[in-house]
């Protein structure tokens, strides 16, 4: 894996948009957060602000004429206005609390909203699967990008309102003279020239902590993007995780390798570096510190201002320092994570560049559609292979079509190329004599119900599986689960006097979503995928062997009960197992990307020289009897 080593240049302006854009999908996920954050922080800036006020006016109080009636007046203030300022503060806080709650999987909602609207191509493009899991392992190692927007502004917020609710007091702290005749050291305290030093000295400071954070920044996210490619490496190998594992005692190997990736040395070298310039900005800001300190109390000495006034200019200047410099470090993350924010953007922006067409699919009661592939040839993106080549070939609604061919044949092509996953490199595909690119996306992808080799049944209720919706027809459902097959489990299901759910439509499917969750062989999770296809009622209905699992008898079987339930509908199987697809009215034969023979199932055995035949002898040893 490559280091994320983007060295490039971006304006203000591009940073400033880049952070804009942060922090308007953070209101997405969380709506009214930047709110009740702002006004969080206005309360809890204010607070300790409140206190010392209040406090160093009762020093000069006590100090000075003593008034009891005064100082009991204050001291009302400063107990009720605190409490005040606490309820207000916890009760934004919960608040504030409640907005962010489950960000983490509100990020995983919003990162898979986005990629519903991909093309399926990068769905499969390595590339983009690398890029979404260094995203997802940036975030797991230091919550780069989103969640680094939303800390670092809390944080700049929060030492912006700082700077700001002390700057006034900092201010006339700076200004103030004693009236008396001085020489030497006090003298130059007592004058404006000793002000601007100071305010230089700030100044100063908020530069070096820009620089240091920046210096620092790249350094630490050198670091964590070493963290990143670690952590992508462990959850490949934690996905491993399994039957296999066991059974040829794989852990040990992949845990040695685990451990050896998990000190390398060049994090050590990082570290050291990154910990030099913690140190550096520390002792700048205590210098600093210092020089204010001895700066306020040789004013209060010479008699500029009180005790009282001592701890307050005291208080408020050391956190006038505090937040200028810290506001200037917050910046230099910010900065430093818009390198975060442009590789997910970038992610989030992929660009969709399928033709979408216009057109609407023809509503037609008697379902009467054609379909041609036109001299179709496809290579998958990045490749040079063909993976089909000179596909022609037509198929007309209520006919049963079997698509078979050796592994790599492109049989899954043929279909992808069908439901428009992809579109041709060459030829054309046709819908009752129109390009079905110029359909509208939507409108044609509904024509299909396909049943994927790897397909994928949710934790939730079986009845919400079957229709892919929470509202559902539930006497359909149970049409659809029994004409599937799975009739005898739902009635023994249903009459099961160990759970309380009697309606199982309303189990779930996963024991990790629900401990009542109903428990499936591998048959019966096909039967349930076979279910959700036909409750679809699409005219077309594609089945791509998602029947692996099964033994060849047993394939058969279900592939032609199916081409009973499908009598109406045009039917695509597709097998590498013969046998199973006999009783389709025609059955194309793949070779190596080409439809090479096509035809009913007697024809193409009597064809003695075919690749159907030869196949057929090659695999009828396996189901003699079938
Ligand atoms: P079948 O379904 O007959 O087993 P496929 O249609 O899956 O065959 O594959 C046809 C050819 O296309 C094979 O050479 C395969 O390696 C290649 N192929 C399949 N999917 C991809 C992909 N996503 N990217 C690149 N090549 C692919």
């Amino acid at each position: 894996m490559k280091r994320n080593d983007e060295t490039k240049k971006r304006t203000a302006l591009e940073e400033w948009r880049l952070i804009r854009r942060g922090i308007r999908i953070v209101n997405e996920m969380l709506p009214h957060f930047w709110l009740y954050q702002i006004l969080c922080t206005f309360t809890e800036t204010l607070f300790p602000y409140f206190g010392l006020y209040l406090s160093a006016q009762m020093v000069n109080e006590l100090v000075g004429d003593c008034n009891y009636e005064r100082l009991l007046r204050l001291a009302v203030i400063t107990v009720l206005g605190g409490l005040f300022l606490s309820i207000a503060g916890k009760l934004l806080q919960s608040r504030r609390n409640l907005c962010e709650a489950f960000m983490y999987q509100k990020n995983d909602i919003y990162m898979s909203d986005a990629q519903n609207d991909f093309q399926y191509e990068h769905l499969e493009d390595p590339n983009v699967v690398f890029q979404r899991a260094k995203i997802h392992a940036a975030i797991d190692a230091m919550g780069a990008g989103l969640y680094q927007v939303k800390w670092q502004l809390c944080s700049l917020l929060n030492d912006l309102m700082g700077a700001v609710f002390s700057a006034s007091l900092t201010v006339s702290m700076l200004v103030m003279t004693a009236r008396g005749e001085y020489t030497g050291v006090f003298a130059f305290i007592n004058s404006p020239a000793s002000s601007l030093v100071i305010l230089s000295l700030i100044l100063i400071n908020a530069v070096c902590s820009v620089r240091i954070a920046a210096v620092r920044g790249v350094r630490q996210q050198r670091l964590m993007d070493g963290v990143a490619e670690e952590n992508t490496r462990l959850n490949a190998f934690m996905r491993l995780w399994g039957m296999d594992m066991i059974f040829f005692r794989m852990d040990a190997l992949v845990l040695k390798e685990l451990r050896g990736h998990l000190r390398p040395k060049w994090i050590e070298e990082e570290e050291k570096v990154t910990i030099r310039y913690h140190f550096l900005s520390i002792l700048l800001n205590a210098a600093l510190n210092l020089c204010v300190f001895l700066f306020v109390a040789a004013k209060a000495f010479i008699g500029v201002f009180g005790i009282g006034n001592f701890i307050l200019y005291q208080g408020t200047t050391q956190r006038f320092v505090m937040s200028v410099s810290n506001a200037a470090a917050d910046i230099g993350r910010l900065k430093d994570n818009n390198r975060y924010l442009a590789f997910l953007f970038e992610y989030l922006d992929l660009p969709n560049d399928m033709y979408q067409g216009t057109l609407a699919v023809e509503k037609r009661d008697d379902i009467d559609y054609e379909i041609e592939f036109r001299d179709v040839s496809f290579r998958y993106p990045r490749t040079d292979e063909w993976a089909l080549r000179h596909v022609s070939m037509k198929f007309k609604i209520g006919d049963r079509l079997a698509i078979v061919g050796e592994n790599g044949s492109g049989k899954t092509t043929f279909i992808k190329l069908l439901c428009r996953l992809y579109d041709p490199t060459e030829g054309k595909i046709l819908l009752n004599g129109i390009d079905i690119t110029r359909y509208r996306y939507d409108e044609y992808m509904a024509l299909f119900s396909v049943v994927f080799q790897d397909y994928k049944i949710l934790g939730f209720p079986l009845g919400e599986n079957v229709a892919v919706s929470q509202i559902y027809d539930e006497t359909y459902v149970r049409d659809c689960l029994i004409r599937a097959g799975f009739g005898d489990k739902l009635a023994s299901l249903d009459g099961d006097p160990a759970v309380k759910e009697k309606n199982s439509l309303r189990r779930a499917l996963w024991r990790s979503y629900d401990a009542e969750a109903i428990e499936l062989s591998g048959g019966e999770w096909q039967k349930v995928a076979l279910a959700r296809a036909l409750y679809k009622d699409a005219p077309f209905v594609v089945l791509d062997e998602p029947t692996a699992a099964l033994d060849p008898i047993a394939e058969a079987a279900v592939y032609e009960k199916f081409n009973k339930l499908t009598e109406n509908k045009t039917s695509v199987f597709i097998s590498h197992r013969l046998s199973s697809c006999r009783f389709c009215d025609s059955i194309a034969v793949f070779d190596h990307g080409q439809l090479i023979q096509q035809g009913a199932h007697d024809a193409l055995v009597a064809d003695a020289g075919g690749k159907y035949s030869k196949l057929w002898h090659a695999q009828a040893q396996y189901y003699e009897g079938a």
